[in-house]
């Protein structure tokens, strides 16, 4: 693998970078020595050397966050370059659990050295009796780190076990009310603790990768459930919405599973619609148009949820494949007796539809609320006004 890798050459006292640098990549080191150095006030406090076949700088690699010391060349020094995107595809193919297991303790070792990249093999154990951290701190990153790996083992546990659940609440076209689709929304089924919301386990399963699995588990039995949701219409263009996460877009393979979902199911690729947020495209724009693109070309569409959230704004957005925004649910709270809102929201519509899309506020509460955006415009609202998200129990093929 090493011989596909580049190499950089340093001259004597060159810098491989200096702290506060974004980290793209670690080094190994294959002719020469480096320097690792921290800055205390205007001094340098030198805090080793290390030389041929040894790592340097993979924290930043892994968790994305800048340099906190820097590096210089000791000698004229060739290093191999280990590049984000050939980590991050590896963690991705690795088993989810070692791959937050090694997140966590990246996390642990954040919060008690504060200062990076130094390669685990010049650390002494002595050193950590230097770190100014108390016992109660450490308590708690123990603790939180536990939590987390009981709460990953648990989901995997509930994948196998199958107590998720499809929640489905109904989207509703704003002129007579009728239900025009369903949002599907996940819940856990939890053999202890009862019903839990999403956003209690969703962020981990992002961060660990589980929610590959989930994602496809959903998408699965919301086609299997569009014929039995689909007669509950009343809309001459009915569909079913199914929230994507960011790791799902960067994962490998999404579109092919999605195709063959789709195609087991017999499910209309025009009534599938895909929910992702401005972040998750903002974060990943190449990676989002490409897949973006490639999940339009099947014919579904793709919903911008909750806009207004983000800071990028529709224009530029433009270059992808939306047909949807659904505007957030804190904006549509406030319309009444916030001009400011007010204001917001009915730009927004007037933007979305010069571009061709069409407009669903979040949060519609009450029949004053839908009144509001009636008259603004709106085509869809999604709210306890119209539903809570509930079980599709009659008629549910298995
Ligand atoms: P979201 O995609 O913005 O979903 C809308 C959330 O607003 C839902 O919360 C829904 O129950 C809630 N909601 C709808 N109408 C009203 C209303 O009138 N008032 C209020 N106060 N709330 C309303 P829920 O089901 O707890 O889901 C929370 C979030 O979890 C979702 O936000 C979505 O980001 C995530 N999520 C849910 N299911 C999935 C899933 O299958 N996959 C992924 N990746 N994320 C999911
Ligand atoms: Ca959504
Ligand atoms: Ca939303």
């Amino acid at each position: 693998m090493l011989e596909h890798l580049n190499r950089e050459v340093f001259a004597t006292g060159e810098h491989i970078f200096q702290e506060g640098d974004v980290g793209d990549c670690a080094y190994i080191i294959e002719e020469g020595s480096v320097q690792i150095y921290v800055r205390d006030g205007q001094r340098e406090r030198v805090v080793g050397a290390i030389g041929k076949g040894e790592l340097f700088g993979e924290v930043a690699l892994i968790d994305h966050q800048p340099r906190t010391a820097s590096v210089r060349a000791l000698e004229n020094t060739v290093l191999v370059t280990v590049h984000r995107k050939l980590m991050d595809g590896l963690l991705e193919q690795t088993n989810p659990i070692v791959r937050h297991l090694l997140l966590v303790i990246l996390e642990r070792f954040r919060v008690t050295r504060n200062k990076e990249a130094l390669p685990t093999v010049t650390r002494r154990s002595d050193e950590l009796t230097e770190l100014n951290i108390s016992a109660a701190q450490r308590d708690t990153i123990r603790g939180e780190a536990t939590q987390k790996l009981t709460l990953a083992r648990d989901i995997t546990r509930a994948l196998a076990k199958g107590e998720f659940e499809l929640y489905y609440q109904p989207i509703c076209e704003l002129t007579q009310g009728h239900v025009a689709g369903f949002e599907a929304l996940i819940r856990w089924n939890h053999p202890k603790d009862g019903l839990i919301s999403p956003l209690d386990f969703i962020w981990l399963a992002e961060q660990t990768g589980q929610i590959r699995e989930i994602g496809l588990w959903t998408l699965e039995r919301a086609c299997m459930d569009w014929p039995e949701l689909r007669s509950r219409t009343n809309y001459p263009a009915p569909f079913v919405s199914v929230n994507l996460s960011a790791t799902q877009l960067t994962g490998v393979g999404l579109i092919d599973d999605v195709k063959t979902i789709m195609a087991l199911h017999n499910m209309p690729p025009t009534e599938l619609k895909l929910e992702l947020t401005e972040t998750v495209i903002i974060n990943n724009p190449d990676v989002a148009l490409d897949l973006l693109g490639k999940l339009g070309g099947l014919g579904s569409t793709l919903a911008l949820d909750d806009f207004g959230t983000g800071h990028s704004g529709l224009v530029s957005l433009q270059r992808y494949p939306i047909g949807t925004i659904k505007i957030d649910i804190a904006f549509i709270r406030k319309l009444i007796e916030s001009p400011q809102s007010m204001t917001i929201v009915r730009s927004s519509i007037n933007l979305a539809h010069s571009l061709g899309m069409n407009v669903v506020a979040e949060g519609v509460e009450t029949e004053e609320i839908w009144r509001v955006l009636l008259e603004m415009g709106c085509d869809f609202g999604q709210g306890w006004h119209f539903g809570r998200p509930a079980e599709l129990k009659v008629g549910r093929k298995n």
